[in-house]
């Protein structure tokens, strides 16, 4: 089959290395002149089944009230004349209940222990390297209260097959000693010894090369203006070309991998998606002094910020606003962030030398990436996946590939139109 995969980020080139490895003949369009350029550039980090507890959970609502109009608050709506965010922000409420809560993090943790399995093979297939650590992912607490709050998912977790450990302070010292200035301040832990790190934008980016030496054709520069149907079929894609010229693109399936831009595309196809972008922060500071610098990557429970060791730079990303596309980098949130950094590990690096970044994570209400078939025959959807997109981004690619090829994934994932498809075994939670 000729497969138009439109968007070139974590989700849209696994896409094609699992098409292409199938033997499809895949054609990637993007905007950008490579790869990962948008928000699979330089995020957390994390491969982290261990996060599966979604935004939308009981104790949100009341958060979300308390940081409204914060500068500093981990999650900010900053409301808006904007109906997409208002129908959203809706849709987020009716998430938080605790069955609907239950219900998507099994999703989301099913998919990401999945996700991982196929992100080690492909690693071991193809020897990929990005600056990935395999030392767990640490979650430190100093509220209490938090702390507390943490233990039921944390239990659910473990029964559904994560195994996310609760740890005492020596544990946490023992596994990070760079952790030792923060350990009298803490009230708990847990640590997922399965969990990884390593650079979404180094892995996307060679995974495209790699693509592109099994014959998949990446046009980049192009622009995709609409999705054409016809009687309830894809007939084509129209971009804007190299040159500036229109040109409709045509093939037998279609993959939509456009992040936060997928919905406005897909709603021309009469295709609606609840994706609103979540915009978060990350700074890259240069390792001055490694014995001062995590390698376990991290998760700070107070300020919502994780860690991650890129070779010889740390990582440290989080906040999340939802305030329309743009990507401004708001000064306050900037510092911030690398005030905690080197609140925790003084001395690693210097503030001066942080380099920073803002992405946009295609959230939907319940943190569930659309992945599978359309009602529009032909297009495929593999997009939406909010603040996990990196951890989902491998079982994502290679899901939708088999859906396109009429297989069925081996994972309990709720896939949309998945009527059509036969019930999945339960593999990832077994
Ligand atoms: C601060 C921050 C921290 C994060 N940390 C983590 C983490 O630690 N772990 C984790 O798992 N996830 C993390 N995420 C989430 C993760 O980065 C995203 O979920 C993921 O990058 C989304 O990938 P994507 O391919 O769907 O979208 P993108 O990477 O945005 O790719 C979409 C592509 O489509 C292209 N495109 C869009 N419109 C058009 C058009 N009209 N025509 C042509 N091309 C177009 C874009 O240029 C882009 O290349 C984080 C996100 C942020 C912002």
């Amino acid at each position: 089959m000729k497969v138009i995969v439109m968007g070139a980020g974590i989700t849209g080139v696994t896409s094609a290395w699992y098409l292409a490895k199938a033997g499809h003949e895949v054609f990637v369009l993007e905007r950008n002149a490579g790869a990962a350029r948008e928000t699979s550039f330089g995020n957390g980090g994390q491969i982290s089944v261990s996060h599966a507890e979604p935004w939308a959970n009981p104790s949100a609502p009341l958060k979300l009230l308390r940081w409204l109009g914060r500068e500093d608050a981990p999650l900010l709506f900053r409301l808006r004349a904007d109906p997409d965010q208002w129908k959203w922000g809706l849709q987020f409420l009716r998430e938080c209940t605790s069955a609907r809560s239950r219900h998507n993090m099994i999703q989301i943790l099913n998919l990401g222990t999945y996700s991982r399995s196929s992100l080690q093979e492909l690693r071991a297939e193809t020897g990929i390297r990005y600056d990935h650590l395999q030392r767990g992912i640490l979650h430190f607490y100093t509220s209490q209260k938090e702390f507390d709050a943490a233990l039921e998912p944390a239990r659910i977790m473990r029964e559904m097959g994560c195994e996310r450990q609760v740890i005492d302070r020596d544990e946490v010292v023992r596994l990070e000693p760079a952790l030792a200035q923060i350990a009298p301040r803490l009230a708990g832990a847990t640590y997922t010894s399965a969990d990884e790190s390593g650079d979404v934008h180094l892995f996307t980016t060679r995974l495209a090369e790699l693509c592109a030496q099994r014959g998949v054709n990446f046009r980049y520069g192009v622009r995709v203006q609409a999705l054409r149907t016809e009687a309830g079929s894809m007939t084509g894609v129209e971009i804007a070309s190299e040159t500036g010229g229109y040109e409709t693109v045509t093939g037998d399936a279609y993959v939509l991998a456009l992040g936060s831009f997928s919905p406005q595309l897909a709603r021309q196809a009469g295709v609606p998606l609840s994706i609103y972008p979540a915009k978060g922060y990350s700074a890259t500071l240069p390792v001055l002094d490694p014995a001062l610098a995590p390698e376990v990557s991290l998760t700070d429970d107070e300020y919502k910020l994780v860690f991650s060791r890129l070779g010889d730079r740390l990582r440290v990303a989080g906040t999340a606003e939802l305030n329309g596309y743009g990507l401004a980098l708001n000064p306050v949130r900037c510092e911030a962030l690398v005030k905690r950094t080197l609140e925790i590990f003084p001395g690693m690096s210097r503030p001066e030398l942080a380099q920073y970044w803002a992405g946009l994570r295609p959230a939907t209400p319940g943190n569930v990436p659309y992945i599978g078939a359309s009602k529009v025959r032909g297009l495929y959807l593999n997009t939406g996946h909010g603040t996990l997109g990196w951890t989902h981004g491998c079982g994502s690619g290679r899901a939708v590939a088999e859906i396109i090829d009429g297989r069925q994934p081996e994972v309990d994932f709720a896939f949309t139109g998945r009527e059509a498809m036969q019930p999945a075994p339960r593999l990832a939670a077994a």
